[in-house]
């Protein structure tokens, strides 16, 4: 059942949706929630968009396919128009809501229009937007020392960037420096970026171009749990990554790159115990240990502050961006004294990175997440999420697998659970059926079979409990 039977003309909750409803004082009141019986109603939010009189969808279409690069892609047969957010909604043109779960690609952590971040970024545009690094300036060594705290270990020196790409470059970098080597390994089925030296790190045949990329990178056996061949042995993998490097490398490198939770890639989880056996490898190797926070620091895994904490390692130098800025174009890469050092060889410079108003919005979030316990908060609704689509996985068959941790999650549909084969075209018509119902959600994987759930971090368990609703009422259609 769906979203709770009509009797009488009443809607009637399954016992569950009826608890958690009571407990919360989620009210069904609001005129916004009442339509067809049958269908998942999306939780009441007090919250009117403002009225939008400008272009609508199709005029704006038409105008990005004349002046904007074809290579841009969208999401959806009618693409949407969204022209206002608050928090873990959205609102199109015509004002209609959607849920966001998938947060403008893993990017709003603290919710579209958090009041704490907007307040910071208009008091600093305000005073002063702008001046680069050859000035002083409080914001940028603030946010800095706020950062490193987070941290564990030596990791207590940051440099600041615009985006994931240029992190993982500057991390590529700072390894071949720090080592003297130059071979780099990184997983197959990762997503490092798509600058020139980053798309070599990337493991997908979709992401990457016909260009010379990737001198010096190779790429290990994946640890995924559900199609890798060793199944949930992380050891058995890192033998595989011993064996790459005594075939394929001097037997020396400068790193080796890893997400935790593979995000591009469709949520995948790296098999429990490959990161501590990994790195003991590589560093026997001489190498650097990397970790890609892009997508899964800041709590969002819910049961560690940074994924990498899930299994137990320090890299030696992490990458940030997305979630970093809550939408603002901010990434940073942090390391330690010794490593960061290896910089000052000569110039270094980037003209915005760690300006002031992209680090008080940084500085921003940083406390809300703090304040808004928004990592107990991943965990909390992440659980349930966990659970209930697991509850979903017993009862539709389409449901290959379910993974991953806190608000970082994947659905993974198959057409067969046995030959595993990838069911595409059924994740795109399944898509579209979610976005008709309000509920947006991301895709990944190589195959495009994987639902990413990602929301901004304040996530409530009311939409969670949408959401699953949503996916169950459309795979009952199929
Ligand atoms: N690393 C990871 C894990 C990512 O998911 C992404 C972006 N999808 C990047 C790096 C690159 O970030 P950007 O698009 O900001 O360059």
């Amino acid at each position: 059942m769906v979203g709770g039977a009509v009797a009488g003309g009443r809607r009637l909750l399954p016992r569950w949706q009826a608890l958690s409803s009571c407990r919360r004082g989620f009210s069904l009141a609001s005129k916004e929630v009442q339509s067809e019986a049958g269908v998942p109603q999306m939780p009441a939010f007090d919250f009117t968009p403002q009225p939008y009189d400008g272009p609508k969808a199709d005029e704006i279409l038409a105008k990005r396919k004349k002046f904007l690069n074809p290579a841009l892609f969208l999401y959806y047969k009618k693409p949407l128009n969204i022209v206002e957010g608050k928090m873990q909604y959205l609102f199109d043109e015509s004002g209609r809501r959607y849920l966001d779960a998938f947060a403008g690609i893993v990017t709003v952590s603290v919710g579209h229009g958090h009041p704490a971040v907007v307040d910071a970024v208009v008091k600093q545009t305000k005073l002063l937007q702008h001046t680069t690094t050859i000035y002083l300036h409080h914001a940028i060594a603030n946010y800095a020392e706020a950062l490193a705290q987070r941290m564990p270990g030596n990791l207590k020196v940051v440099y600041f960037v615009n985006s994931g790409s240029e992190a993982n470059d500057m991390a590529m970098m700072m390894a071949r420096l720090y080592t003297g080597s130059f071979d780099i390994v990184a997983l197959r089925n990762a997503y490092h970026g798509m600058s020139p030296s980053t798309m070599g790190l990337t493991a997908h045949s979709t992401w990457k171009y016909n260009v010379a990329q990737g001198f010096g990178v190779h790429h290990a056996m994946n640890p995924d749990p559900y199609r890798g061949p060793f199944g949930a042995d992380g050891k058995l993998y890192a033998n595989d990554l011993a064996n790459l490097l005594e075939s394929a490398t001097p037997g020396r490198i400068a790193g080796f790159f890893h997400e935790t939770i593979q995000g591009v890639g469709g949520a995948v989880e790296l098999a429990p115990g490959y990161l501590p056996a990994a790195y003991d490898i590589v560093r026997k190797a001489g190498g650097l240990c990397i970790a890609d926070e892009v997508q899964t620091g800041f709590g969002r895994t819910g049961s560690n502050y940074w994924g990498f904490q899930n299994q137990g390692v320090t890299p030696d130098i992490v990458t940030l961006a997305k979630g970093i800025g809550n939408g603002l174009p901010l990434a940073a890469v942090v390391t330690t004294p010794e490593i960061a050092q290896v910089l000052s060889q000569r110039l270094h410079f980037n003209t915005y990175g760690g300006n002031p108003v992209c680090s008080a919005a940084g500085h921003a979030v940083l406390e809300v997440l703090d304040k808004e316990k928004r990592q107990e908060h991943c965990a909390t609704v992440g659980d349930h999420l966990l659970h209930r689509l697991r509850a979903l996985q017993e009862k539709h068959d389409i449901i290959g697998n379910v993974r991953g941790r806190g608000l970082m999650l994947g659905v993974e549909l198959v057409k067969d659970r046995q030959t595993k084969t990838p069911a595409k075209e059924e994740t795109l018509h399944l898509f579209e059926q979610l976005k008709d119902l309000g509920i947006l959600v991301g895709k990944g994987g190589l195959h495009g079979n994987v639902f990413r759930i990602k929301p901004p971090m304040c996530f409530s368990m009311e939409d969670a409990d949408f959401l699953v609703d949503g996916m169950d009422h459309v795979m009952s259609k199929l």
